[in-house]
């Protein structure tokens, strides 16, 4: 296989575009197929396995095995080396297979004679469908372009045999059972409520109708047509958001999404493998496969989730070049069921026919469910198997509540969710009765009720909550998606548009907390082993002093005339405070140099989440002018538990004495210190929580939108002369959490938990 050139992948491919364009049954084809690349990469032996029922890899084809072993060798996924190519989705060259852990004997395919594998997997919409391998009978290395080359082909195979519904779906997945019964999934709810519908498949896979092309220069001119076509519908998309108040929350959204359309690095890769002799879809396939498989293998999940908005992009492309539309028709109680979706594909639905969404994959910070927020769609995520279990037209009852789907309910269980759909309608209509009353308790005490906002779209939740201010503005959400942070104009604007969007409450600036290999990092960053504890947030920033400067000097552009209030994440050292204090300084002083506009007022803060602060809070206190508990950090170091570890999710509890009393130190000691606190973590959201810090002594909560109201009407009810004591009384106990004798002390009072 030396010495292959890029002429000779052409003409390896435009025969396997002759095969496979021929006739005969898929079988005879698939024959032909696997000689042709035996004979073409000059190896002894070809195999294509394909995925069947139960994750196992059937030998489908082969050019040199027995052919005895075809469609009775079988191998599980992480069984052997064809197994581990399948389990990671990724290549394997060896010059030497029977040396690896991993090989597995099987004397029937034959297979004593040939000593090195090169295998790939064959990737069609973004699955694993089976593995293509070329064997050598002589011990021999293969290189980079050799393994690239048989990707390539593999990706060819791969459309060939979905064109050709090789192994149909019935076949490759496993029954349900009975189908008549009602099957409960389970998955992560990204934003609540409860839809009831149909199912909707959405297929953004556009089938590949030519691989190989005729001419690189053709296919090259289409390429960048069809990139000027996806510009136009991205600007159109975010033209269409102005005067449309649901829009305003996601346009920053669109206008980053803008930006990643012109990625040169993107479209250069396409480039790359157009001139290599594929046409323009197959390349932007190609290269969007091959960055999958890549990002699969990050452990970040904000960076793989970001594998959305290229899916989405790259989809969007690949329909472009096929001529076709987005939008489909759906029924008039459509839910949407997909592997994952991009915020863009979303908003070409009908949103009023849209009544839930079902993503096997994504996360809270995916761009998507910031959209599906945006509209009030229930969100299910994480749903194992919900492609090969939901069938397009299966009725569904979404309960984005409790993170369930429930396929083909009965009458009953329809009836229910009727029922409790009704009871939370009622349930917002009270919050919304308490929507002006102060968050005070029945004893008079006030708190401050803040909300934590990350996007435009966050800050609606300002009028609908009717909440104090913005407590948290978390200000790398938007960016998370770019290679690098935008220029100090673009920044100052989406910072003006936040303090327009608060309309004179106060809003507290988070500067970038971001992973060591998320956005404007050096390239080549080597991938961290603890990323949650690694290279970031305010680690990065004062590393990078520039990014801080350029953010620190659109904050305090965006705030003059207005009042300034920024803090620092992660803080882990006092210096570490006083350096980010010092930059912002320097940046202050710039700019009244320059003759800028004063903010009306300055306020500096850090964030308490790293627990070595809970030792310097004395000498933090004389150099801060505030200090916002970040829960959500702060227990996971704590506890030394991930915070996005679902088996952990329930071991340790913010209600824990330990927590308590590490709370009721810090605010002994920022009282002492005389500085300002608040909390912005999860745990200010939730009702019992919220109790518990009240009585603790906190009066400035900062939680999400969907939080306010209950804890506004938590509070309403407590007398705090009441529940403190019985907090307080509680801080020794040797239980795990108070969680529970909290909720019968609320129970017994009738407090509104
Ligand atoms: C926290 O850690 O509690 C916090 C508020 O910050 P984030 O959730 O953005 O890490
Ligand atoms: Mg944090």
């Amino acid at each position: 296989m030396s010495g292959f050139s890029a002429a000779d992948l052409r003409r390896m491919l435009s025969r396997l575009r002759d095969v496979m364009a021929g006739i005969g049954a898929v079988q005879e084809r698939l024959d032909k197929v696997v000689a042709l690349i035996a004979n073409d990469l000059r190896a002894d032996v070809c195999s294509c396995y394909v995925m069947r029922a139960g994750e196992v890899l059937e030998l489908f084809a082969t050019f040199g095995l027995s052919q005895k072993a075809v469609h009775s060798t079988r191998l599980r996924v992480g069984e052997g080396l064809v197994g581990e190519i399948a389990a990671h989705a990724r290549p394997l060259a060896l010059a030497d297979a029977w040396s690896h852990p991993q090989f597995v004997y099987r004397p029937e395919t034959g297979e004593d004679f040939f000593r090195s594998l090169m295998g790939v997997p064959m990737i069609q919409a973004g699955r694993v469908i089976g593995v293509l391998v070329v064997q050598t009978r002589e011990e021999r290395p293969f290189n980079d372009w050799e393994v690239e080359t048989l990707e390539t082909v593999a990706m060819v195979i791969a459309e060939l045999m979905a064109a050709s519904q090789i192994v149909r779906r019935e076949e490759l997945f496993q029954a349900e059972g009975n189908a008549l019964l009602h099957v409960r999934l389970t998955g992560v709810s990204l934003h609540p409520g409860v839809g009831i519908g149909v199912a909707v498949m959405h297929k953004p896979h556009i089938r590949i109708g030519r691989l190989v092309s005729d001419d690189p220069v053709v296919e090259e001119q289409r390429l960048q047509t069809a990139l000027d076509t996806l510009r136009k519908e991205v600007d159109a998309l975010i033209d269409s958001t102005h005067g449309d108040d649901f829009a305003d929350g996601y346009r920053d959204i669109l206008e980053v999404y803008r930006m990643f359309a012109d990625d040169r690095g993107w479209i250069s890769r396409i480039s790359e493998v157009i001139a290599s002799g594929l046409t323009a879809e197959a390349a932007v396939q190609k290269v969007h496969d091959d960055t999958r498989v890549r990002m699969m293998q990050v452990n970040d999940p904000i960076l793989r989730e970001r594998l959305q908005d290229l899916d989405d992009l790259a989809n969007r492309l690949l329909s472009i070049l096929a001529g076709g539309g987005m939008r489909a028709e759906l029924p008039d109680n459509a839910i949407l069921v997909c592997r994952a979706i991009g915020p863009t594909e979303l908003l070409d639905y009908d949103r009023r026919k849209l009544k839930g969404l079902v993503m096997e994959e994504g996360s809270p910070t995916m761009h998507a469910a910031v959209v599906a927020k945006a509209l009030d769609l229930p969100v299910v995520a994480q749903v194992q198997g919900a492609l090969n279990r939901i069938d397009a037209l299966d009725q569904i009852v979404l309960d984005a509540n409790a993170g369930q789907v429930v396929l083909r309910p009965s009458e009953e269980v329809v009836d229910l969710y009727m029922a409790a759909v009704e009871a939370r309608t009622k349930q917002k209509a009270a919050y919304a009765a308490i929507r002006d009353l102060p968050a005070v308790t029945r004893d008079g005490v006030k708190v401050t009720l803040n909300l934590n906002a990350g996007f435009l779209l966050d800050m609606h939740g300002l009028t609908e909550t009717n909440a104090d201010g913005i407590g948290l503005y978390r200000t790398e959400m938007p960016f998370l998606a770019l290679p690098q942070l935008p220029d100090v104009k673009t920044q100052e604007t989406l910072y003006k548009q936040v303090l327009d969007g608060a309309g004179g409450r106060p809003v507290t600036f988070r500067t970038l907390d971001v992973g060591g290999d998320k956005i404007a990092a050096s390239s080549g960053q080597a991938p961290e082993d603890n990323p949650a504890m690694g290279w970031r947030s305010i680690r990065l920033t004062l590393d990078r002093p520039s990014l801080l400067r350029q953010q620190l000097r659109a904050l305090i552009k965006a705030t003059a005339g207005r009042h300034l209030r920024v803090m620092f994440p992660m803080i882990a050292t006092v210096s570490e405070f006083q350096a980010a204090r010092r930059i912002f300084s320097m940046e202050l002083d710039r700019h009244y140099k320059q003759g800028g506009r004063a903010p009306l007022s300055v306020k500096v803060g850090s964030m308490l989440e790293v627990p070595s602060l809970l030792w310097q809070l004395d000498s933090l206190a004389k150099c801060t002018d505030f200090i916002s508990i970040g829960t959500n950090d702060l227990m996971q170091f704590v506890f030394a538990a991930d915070r996005g570890n679902t088996r952990l999710a329930n071991r340790y509890d913010t209600l824990s004495p330990a927590v308590l009393n590490m709370l009721a130190s810090v605010i002994a000691r920022c009282k002492a210190g005389n500085v300002e606190l608040s909390v912005c973590g999860e745990m200010a959201g939730a009702p019992l929580d919220a109790l518990a810090l009240i009585a603790l002594g906190f009066r400035n909560l900062s939680m999400s939108a969907a939080g306010i109201g209950p804890v506004r009407a938590a509070i309403r009810s407590a007398v705090l002369a009441d529940l403190e004591p019985f907090v307080r009384s509680r801080l020794t106990s040797p239980e795990t959490s108070l969680r529970e004798s909290l909720r019968a002390f609320a129970r017994d009072r009738g407090l509104s938990v």
